[in-house]
């Protein structure tokens, strides 16, 4: 029997090594550097595991190469990865199209994993560190540990570069450049955004639902919706990551960044402003500390009257209608200058990575080392937030694992 080397125990190396011992035709071998395999699962949807979307397109992903995106996923879309979780016993339950474990426990996926691999007899070993591998007479050394683990196929699993911590420290980028691959500039992507002597910093911890738009060279590049988060260095929340690999990429080519704050993304500026002019005529004996209490959080709002010019300690009444007016328009487009991405350390997820351009998406094969596979976030395509970046785990995952097993089953049919 031939076997099947996996570098990297997670979300795509556990499916597709779930998927290559599935066709009984190799043995499957997993070679994890961490103490335990998948763990990064755990921290997925803040522990739920968001583990994919029924809103399946492209268009919620980014590559260089959006065809092979497409490929991937006309390959293993969502009702794929569905059928693949219920295959396995996992109850999913959806909320807004967002898919999770029916448990709502993270562990419930990993554990479904684990257990599964288990059962079709995948050894995985744990604690061991791939750093080198080599070709031999048409098969793979793959170098661990003092160790060197024979394979037929090996698939590189590896991860990215986003949150270390939990495993991906970007040797999977090393290895596959050994092969002879070449790398899509890779930077974080799902991150949080610092700013510039943030002026909302006093308010960290304050979450607020409000448009977040990303200005490149004071062009608009991207916009989101939603709750924010706001922290003593800048930005965080959904919206933010979902704009954020926009900011990344232009601060790395040295452009100028903005982020466009609107506050109360759901009234007008000229409704707004009424309102204030209505609060000045009702509650004008009011310090102006007590204006906006009302509308925003009560950290946020020392921090907008000084934005405005408008000491606290003013009554309302005595605030001119200029004044308001510039209240309100702070409120509206608040600008921020982005001066980082949070890092690596800090981002779900990286853009950027091994060039589909040398990979077969159908099979996730390399286009230069035969035998070679390639998955997951090692490559270069990136989801937004909502179970995306997991789906392609599972896609990719699931797709090199049953062309791995399946191209030693055509090779034994032909002798
Ligand atoms: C906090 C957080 C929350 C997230 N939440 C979600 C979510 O809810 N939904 C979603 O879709 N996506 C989410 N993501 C993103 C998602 O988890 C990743 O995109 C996905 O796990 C990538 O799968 P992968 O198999 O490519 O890499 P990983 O899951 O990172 O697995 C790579 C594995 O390879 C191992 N490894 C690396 N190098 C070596 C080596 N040299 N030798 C041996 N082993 C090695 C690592 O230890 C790791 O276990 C989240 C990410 C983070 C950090």
């Amino acid at each position: 029997m031939r076997t099947v080397g996996i570098i990297g125990g997670g979300a795509s190396g556990l499916a597709a090594a779930i998927t290559a011992a599935s066709e009984k035709t190799v043995r499957v071998f997993v070679l994890e550097h961490q103490e335990k395999a998948g763990r990064k699962l755990l921290s997925t949807g803040n522990g739920r595991c968001n583990l994919t979307n029924e809103n399946m397109s492209p268009s919620f992903f980014r590559s260089r190469e959006p065809e092979a995106v497409k490929t991937v996923l006309k390959c293993f879309g969502y009702e794929e990865t569905i059928r693949f979780f219920h295959g396995l016993g996992l109850m999913t339950k959806s909320k807004n199209g967002y898919v999770y474990p029916r448990s709502a426990q993270a562990s419930a996926v990993l554990h479904t994993l684990r257990q599964e691999a288990e059962r079709l007899g995948v050894q995985i070993h744990t604690g061991v560190h791939v750093a080198e591998i080599r070709q031999k007479r048409g098969k793979f050394l793959i170098y661990a540990g003092g160790k060197a683990y024979d394979a037929d196929r090996v698939l590189l699993s590896a991860g990215g570069k986003a949150s270390p911590v939990l495993g991906s420290d970007g040797s999977g980028y090393t290895l596959a450049k050994q092969l002879g691959h070449t790398l899509v500039p890779v930077m974080p992507a799902l991150v949080q955004l610092k700013v510039h002597s943030c002026p909302l910093a006093k308010a960290a911890g304050m979450r607020i639902d409000a448009g977040v738009r990303i200005l490149v060279n004071g062009k608009s590049a991207a916009g989101d919706r939603g709750e924010l988060l706001l922290t003593s260095y800048g930005i965080s929340g959904i919206p933010v990551f979902q704009v954020s690999r926009f900011a990344s990429g232009a601060l790395r080519e040295g452009k100028r960044v903005q982020a466009e704050l609107d506050l109360l993304s759901d009234l007008s500026e000229a409704d707004f402003f009424q309102y204030l002019i209505c609060q000045k005529r009702n509650r004008g004996e009011l310090p102006a500390s007590a204006y906006l209490s009302g509308v925003f959080p009560d950290k946020l709002v020392p921090c907008l009257l000084s934005l405005s010019g408008i000491s606290a300690r003013r009554k309302v009444k005595e605030i001119s209608e200029d004044k308001l007016r510039y209240l309100a328009c702070q409120c509206k487009h608040l600008m921020l200058q982005i001066e980082a991405d949070n890092g690596f350390d800090n981002a779900q997820v990286c853009a950027g990575g091994v060039s589909l351009k040398e990979i077969d998406c159908r099979t996730m094969q390399s286009r230069l080392v035969k035998g070679v596979y390639l998955t997951g976030e090692l490559l270069d395509a990136d989801g937004i937030c909502g179970g995306y970046n997991l789906q392609w785990a599972w896609a990719t995952g699931c797709l090199a694992g049953r062309a791995a097993a399946q191209a030693e089953e055509i090779r034994k049919v032909r002798k």
